[in-house]
């Protein structure tokens, strides 16, 4: 082909049509895979906006005493490892430990019987020993509260949880034991918490705490009770309930009478065929029915 001849100008005309068509061709190709990556980056990006925001409204939406004691919560159980077993009998102990554990201590120890002690915070020699020994000898410990004093640990969710975490802190410094189960004083639905035990409840579930009210009471701190009355109250509170569900029985290990009618009543359900274990979360609640417009 000849410099300057037609053909030759026929050819660069036609290699410089290709080029205008290949090189705009190419560019858009390479374009489209930019503008491709670009678009999934802003993807991934707004999705990350959006759980930064929906982490910034969960934040905004915290309560202040939700924030309160980050480090105050329990591991609640698996729904699947739930226990109800009818044949179960749950003695449980509020108010101690008092000079009176001890005794109660000895005979669950002489029956091998374990048991449950919903401590508060008494914190005198004998009764911090005592705590250390509910825990040492196989029973189950769990907060009541630790000054009992019902105005006070009601008025606000506040104060329900600085009085929940004095106790809290006491049982772990003094047992090593951190506690996952509870027993609110005067039982969840009460005439001081009216007002608040909706959000109490929910608070401390949303903390992984479990709280167990009773279904069978012992009668045990009514003024003048005698010890036959208390067995009584338990054995019949149990027989009622044959066959229906686990026992949750309410007693208190502050008084003298209550530790009279123990043997009696571990041996008169013992008859009936009862075991008697410790409380732990696993137990499916034993937990009170609010009444309709409370
Ligand atoms: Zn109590």
């Amino acid at each position: 082909m000849e410099f300057g001849s037609v053909k030759f100008f026929k050819c660069v005309i036609l290699v410089a049509l290709a080029l205008m068509i290949v090189i705009p061709t190419v560019g858009c190709v390479v374009l489209k895979v930019q503008n491709h990556r670009l678009e999934e980056e802003i993807t991934s990006m707004q999705a990350r906006l959006d759980l930064l925001g929906e982490q910034k409204e969960q934040e905004a939406a915290l309560l202040p005493y939700q924030a309160m004691y980050p480090d105050m919560i329990g591991k609640p159980a698996d729904p699947e490892d739930r226990i109800e077993n009818p044949n179960t009998v749950y003695l449980t102990f509020d108010d101690g430990p008092t000079a009176k554990t001890e005794k109660i201590l000895d005979i669950l120890a002489q029956y091998d019987v374990k048991a449950t002690f919903f401590v508060i915070g008494n914190t005198d020699e004998v009764s911090l020993r005592l705590m250390k020994r509910i825990v040492d000898e196989g029973h189950a410990i769990g907060v009541h509260t630790y000054s009992h004093e019902y105005i006070d640990i009601y008025k606000t969710p506040e104060s329900y949880l600085e009085d929940f975490h004095s106790q809290y802190a006491l049982i772990e410094r003094v047992t090593g034991v951190k506690p996952d189960i509870f027993r609110f004083a005067g039982g969840s639905v009460n005439a001081y918490n009216a007002r608040l035990y909706e959000q109490l409840i929910a608070e401390m579930t949303r903390r992984g705490f479990t709280y167990y009210d009773w279904n069978v009471a012992s009668g045990d701190a009514a003024r003048g009770i005698t010890a036959n009355e208390i067995i009584y109250n338990v054995i019949s509170g149990v027989d009622e309930r044959e066959g229906k569900s686990h026992k949750i029985v309410l007693m208190h290990d502050t008084r003298e009478t209550t530790a009279e009618a123990l043997p009696t009543i571990i041996s008169e359900l013992k008859e009936r065929n009862y075991d008697f274990e410790a409380l732990t979360n696993k137990v499916v609640p034993a937990n009170f029915v609010y009444p309709k417009g409370f």
